[in-house]
């Protein structure tokens, strides 16, 4: 059962998906359950729109409107992407819904028809939370970068609490029977994207995608990341003409390091300062074995050029027996 969140659940979700989050004075407990004798929840999909006014954020939260009372949605959203929570029970920003718009984004499918009033009608301010877009709504004021990335998230943190697909997100042109038209108007930018027009499905895409990544995601940042096959080719031909420059896992200096380094090694028991030195370096060790080597060698030839004497003696011995 999708129960509206409490007020402290509702701010940790926001920060931990990166919104900057206000809360306004009295939100926790202003809303219009009481004077309407309805109960909000249980909450099904999210309902984005445009405030079509600046500086709204009193009116959202507090005053309301003629003939409307505040508050007018859960989350004002400023142009400089600050949230500032207004409600977290019913507000007054969603009017009545086409029953088979609101089933669609009930039940996350994949298309949303266009809303019928012959469909029935339901009261939205009972099953959706609502987000009030700071924006003229004339068609050219330009919805900030930071603005459009905060409001991303503020979906996207809502769609993840209750397990919810982008699917979930809806904007009020898409549920009003009332021929409303928000939210609408150019983005100056997201992630990598430059300048385009809102739309909501490119705005269920780019909540679909932050939901794919961890809450502390941020657009762009892994698009860089995936490499081509040709760039893994590129990085297998430099590795290889790499080895076969002779280089490696160890460079020469390495080497050198090595040899010259003064990490102890254990002396022969049987060398002959072994009771003064009982440790050698590298280098000690490898000299001391290349003297014993060429020492061997000598004594070897030593011994070959004695038993060739020894031999031609015997031969002069058995000559003069007459053998
Ligand atoms: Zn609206």
């Amino acid at each position: 059962m999708a129960s509206p969140m409490t007020p402290d659940t509702f701010i940790r979700i926001l920060r931990e998906e990166g919104v900057k989050v206000s809360e306004y004075p009295g939100w926790r407990t202003r809303s219009r359950d009481a004077a309407t004798g309805l109960t909000f929840g249980p909450v099904r999909m999210i309902l984005n729109h445009h405030t079509a006014g600046s500086n709204s954020r009193d009116i959202v939260a507090k005053n309301g409107v003629p003939g409307l009372p505040a508050p007018l949605a859960h989350i004002h959203l400023a142009k400089s992407g600050l949230a500032t929570m207004c409600s977290a029970g019913r507000a007054n920003h969603a009017g009545p819904m086409g029953v088979n718009a609101y089933q669609s984004f009930r039940d996350e499918s994949s298309t949303h028809p266009a809303p019928s009033r012959a469909s029935g009608t339901i009261d939205g301010n009972d099953v959706s939370y609502g987000v009030e877009t700071e924006n003229l709504g004339n068609g050219t004021d330009v919805y900030p970068r930071v603005q459009y990335d905060a409001w991303v998230r503020i979906n996207a943190a809502v769609c993840r609490h209750y397990g919810w697909s982008a699917e979930s997100v809806a904007c009020h042109k898409e549920t009003s029977v009332e021929g409303k038209v928000d939210p609408r108007g150019p983005v100056e930018g997201y992630g990598s994207r430059g300048r385009f027009e809102y739309t909501p499905k490119q705005f269920r895409a780019d909540v679909a995608e932050r939901l794919r990544h961890e809450p502390g995601w941020g657009p762009g940042e892994d698009e860089d990341m995936a490499l081509s096959s040709t760039d893994i080719d590129k990085i297998a031909d430099r590795v290889v003409a790499k080895l076969l420059a002779g280089g490696g896992a160890l460079e020469g200096g390495d080497i050198r390091r090595f040899f010259t380094t003064d990490e102890i090694l254990t002396a022969p028991a049987d060398s002959s300062d072994y009771a003064t030195n009982k440790h050698w370096t590298f280098a000690t060790h490898v000299q001391s074995t290349t003297t014993a080597v060429r020492e061997v060698r000598a004594q070897v030839r030593s011994n070959g050029e004695q038993i060739t004497e020894l031999k031609q003696a015997v031969d002069a011995i058995k000559s003069k027996l007459g053998a």
